[in-house]
């Protein structure tokens, strides 16, 4: 039966996904889940919450001293954030494909920055999303967003 065999080939990936305060605060967390679903990824995990310093800190540790990084933080700090776990077959390429490039100008019509993120001033600090770009920063911002999971 091949749904059984389909199953049987799914191997679990998951990668954390962030609706960051811009997306939260335009209304937009509904639509950004809807093209997960739609996608045909399952949500394996949601919250909203806001985040600490600390929890920034570890997540952005890649970005430390670079001149975008405190604007940054504190732009991930100016409202809640709605924390993701998705999954399913190439899920982590495959988010970062749904999501269009880092720059929400130049990405393509179609991603969830193309269709819906601009720039507002600030290049490409808003981009509407997060998502994780290797099965290690997976692993490891799970981890820092939802411990226990
Ligand atoms: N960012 C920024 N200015 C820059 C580059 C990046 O504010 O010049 C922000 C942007 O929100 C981006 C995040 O920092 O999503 C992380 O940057 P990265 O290069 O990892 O991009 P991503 O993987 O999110 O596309």
């Amino acid at each position: 039966a091949p749904a059984v065999a389909d199953a049987l080939a799914e191997t679990i990936e998951r990668t954390l996904v962030l609706v960051k305060p811009d997306g939260v605060r335009r209304g937009l967390s509904g639509e950004i889940l809807r093209r997960i679903e739609a996608k045909g990824y399952t949500l394996a995990a949601v919250q909203l919450l806001d985040a600490t310093p600390e929890l920034l800190a570890a997540h952005y540790a890649e970005h430390e001293g670079k001149p975008f990084y405190q604007p940054l933080v504190d732009f991930m700090l100016s409202g809640p954030t709605l924390a993701i776990v998705a999954e399913g077959q190439g899920v982590i390429p495959g988010f970062r494909s749904l999501a269009g490039t880092t720059d929400p100008t130049a990405a393509a019509p179609g991603t969830i920055r193309g269709d819906l993120g601009r720039d507002w001033g600030l290049k490409v600090q808003q981009n509407l999303v997060h998502g994780s770009d290797s099965p290690e920063s997976a692993a490891r911002e799970i981890a820092l967003w939802f411990p226990g999971l």
